[in-house]
């Protein structure tokens, strides 16, 4: 706390992100990042990006990367916004649509979810009520059938894992259709689900709709930090007006360079991800047999207990194993540990320790 802080910077409460080790001595199960190295074609196109042209500022249009993924969804790039991460574009979004101030309608989330919407919603000192989940994790779109300030919704969940099923999903959008507020989705985790649940495909029929994308885990560069919104033109100018009262160049031209490269060749992610979700599988069973408990996982991590052990104690015994996972001091999950899921040698080890402080 410094005297020279002012109000707001007093005011706010971070997101503290997951434990970034500095040696490789862990195995990193703890930030959902993906165990498979970016596709050659993306190392290939940042190199070639590393060249005289740094001295001059990238497109600030983005238009060679937008082109790229409007054409992968069969959209037009005027329906396409990329940012420097997709926590960037879900600041932007808090600021573009939801309204701040003490009359404001709360914008509405569930109170277990990605923790950093509630740090944005302060950011902007926009009001925001959390959601229960059900006892199951589950979420009721009828939890969030009154007048609000908007809906953001993690799908699939995190860190839960759970999925809302697409019909769920587009009921929920055209009940924000009623309320006249938006729905965002922020789907960071969808290509790990088991059935398809994007609501990309709808963005035509839907004008509150915006999903929001990241190639941090399914496309293996979480250290490129780019993500990417997809809704009607209007919205996605919308977030252009605030990024533009920011900062016109948040993606730089080797970021822009691996970004086009990695959507341009997604047959190879999309081969790393089925793995991803074939071990998940064999981890799943594995630890329901080690009498673990968790629902079924639609990401590329799962949640999960054991009925006899404390969180923090597993969490502990997991880290001096050199086993690194994510946990939440907060009363509903605090025994719950989010598991990262990496490659099979990472889970086998991360098995091992679960068996041996399970059998104790
Ligand atoms: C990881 C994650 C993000 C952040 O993605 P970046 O593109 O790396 O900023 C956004 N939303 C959820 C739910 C996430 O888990």
């Amino acid at each position: 706390m410094s005297k020279y802080w002012n109000q707001r910077t007093r005011a706010l409460s971070p997101y503290i992100p997951g434990e970034q080790p500095r040696e490789r001595k862990f195995i990193k199960l703890n930030t959902n990042e993906n165990p498979y190295p970016p596709s050659p074609e993306v190392i290939a196109a940042i190199r070639n990006a590393a060249n005289d042209d740094l001295c001059l500022y990238p497109d600030p249009e983005c238009l060679e990367l937008r082109t790229a993924i409007a054409r992968r969804y069969a959209l037009t790039p005027e329906q396409v916004f990329v940012g420097n991460g997709s926590d960037e574009i879900l600041a932007f979004a808090f600021a573009a649509f939801f309204e701040n101030g003490a009359v404001a309608l709360p914008v509405l989330f569930p109170d277990i979810t990605y923790s950093f919407y509630p740090v944005y919603a302060r950011l902007w000192g926009t009001p925001f009520e959390l959601v229960p989940l059900r006892d199951d994790f589950s979420l009721s779109i009828d939890d969030y059938d009154r007048p609000n300030g908007g809906v953001v919704i993690a799908n699939p969940n995190a860190p839960t894992g759970c999925v809302l099923r697409l019909e769920d999903a587009r009921l929920l959008v055209e009940q924000q259709t009623v309320y006249g507020r938006i729905a965002l989705f922020d789907e960071a985790y969808m290509a790990f689900a088991s059935e398809p649940g994007s609501l990309v495909g709808y963005i035509n029929e839907y004008p509150n709709l915006l999903t929001v994308h990241t190639l941090s885990k399914a496309a293996s560069l979480a250290g490129l930090r780019v993500g990417y919104a997809i809704a009607h033109a209007e919205l996605i100018e919308g977030l252009r007006r605030v990024r533009d009262s920011f900062n016109s160049y948040t993606l730089d031209r080797l970021a822009l360079a691996g970004a086009t490269a990695a959507i341009r060749h997604s047959a190879y992610y999309d081969d790393c991800d089925r793995r991803i979700i074939a071990t998940r599988k064999r981890v799943s069973t594995q630890l329901a047999a080690l009498g673990f408990e968790f629902v079924p996982s639609s990401a590329n991590f799962i949640f999960t207990r054991h009925p006899a052990i404390k969180g923090s104690a597993l969490f502990e015994a997991l880290r001096e194993r050199g086993i690194l996972t994510r946990r939440w001091d907060v009363s509903r999950i605090a025994d719950y540990l989010r598991v990262s899921i990496g490659t099979d040698a990472d889970m086998d080890a991360f098995l091992a320790v679960c068996a041996d402080i399970a059998c104790v």
